[in-house]
């Protein structure tokens, strides 16, 4: 699968001045450090598209990549960093919310989620409001290098029995790495079939 061209268009804070819906467009949401930005770079096979580890939670802004000149490739800020006062992160949430529920040309909402770390009642939290707003996502699992074969099936496992809890079908979920390459040809494989259809 190829990315021939991957170009930076816009930042927007404003979900209404984002470029024209005129493309599919995929967005990568996550919380703070979950490997969002390597992802994208590791997708874009770029260095720097995407900026790797600024200020985690600083970055509220709806960031636009365009691909191959035909897709959109939607950076979107990340959620739930502690040390970002709650006002504002209220205000990221209402931008983000605006953001998934207008965008006409939304496709997919990648959900980044690390497969390290034990389900988190904010990740649990957003995307049972994604299920009840009927965004399409799917999720995406995060440094998948980090653990064993072992662990990260023990996981996997364990994110689907506490998901089973709520949901009676579950999301489709990817398992990707960021620093071996893991999971590009599935998440793009995903995005070229939806874009032919
Ligand atoms: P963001 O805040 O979600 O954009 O996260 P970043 O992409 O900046 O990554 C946060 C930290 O996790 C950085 O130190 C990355 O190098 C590291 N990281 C991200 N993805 C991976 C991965 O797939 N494997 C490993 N081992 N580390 C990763």
């Amino acid at each position: 699968i190829m990315i021939k061209t991957a170009r930076f268009l816009t930042s927007n804070q404003d979900a209404k001045k984002c470029p024209p819906p005129n493309k599919p467009e995929y967005a990568f949401i996550g919380r703070s450090n979950v490997g969002k930005s390597s992802l994208i770079n590791m997708l874009c096979q770029s260095k720097k598209l995407a900026k790797i580890s600024s200020t985690p939670g600083k970055t509220q802004l709806i960031n636009h990549f365009i691909i191959n000149d035909s897709w959109y490739m939607v950076d979107l800020p990340g959620y739930g960093y502690a040390k970002v006062a709650k006002t504002k992160r209220a205000a990221f949430s209402k931008m983000t919310f605006e953001y998934l529920n207008t965008r006409e040309n939304l496709m997919c909402l990648f959900v980044l989620i690390d497969v390290r770390i034990e389900p988190q009642a904010l990740d649990l939290l957003f995307l049972n409001t994604l299920g009840d707003e009927g965004v399409p996502f799917v999720m995406v699992f995060t440094k998948a290098d980090k653990l064993t074969p072992t662990v990260l099936d023990r996981n996997i496992t364990h994110y689907k029995a506490v998901m089973q809890q709520e949901w009676d079908e579950l999301p489709q979920m990817m398992v990707t790495s960021a620093e071996k390459g893991l999971g590009r040809d599935e998440v793009l494989g995903f995005i070229d079939n939806i874009n032919k259809e």
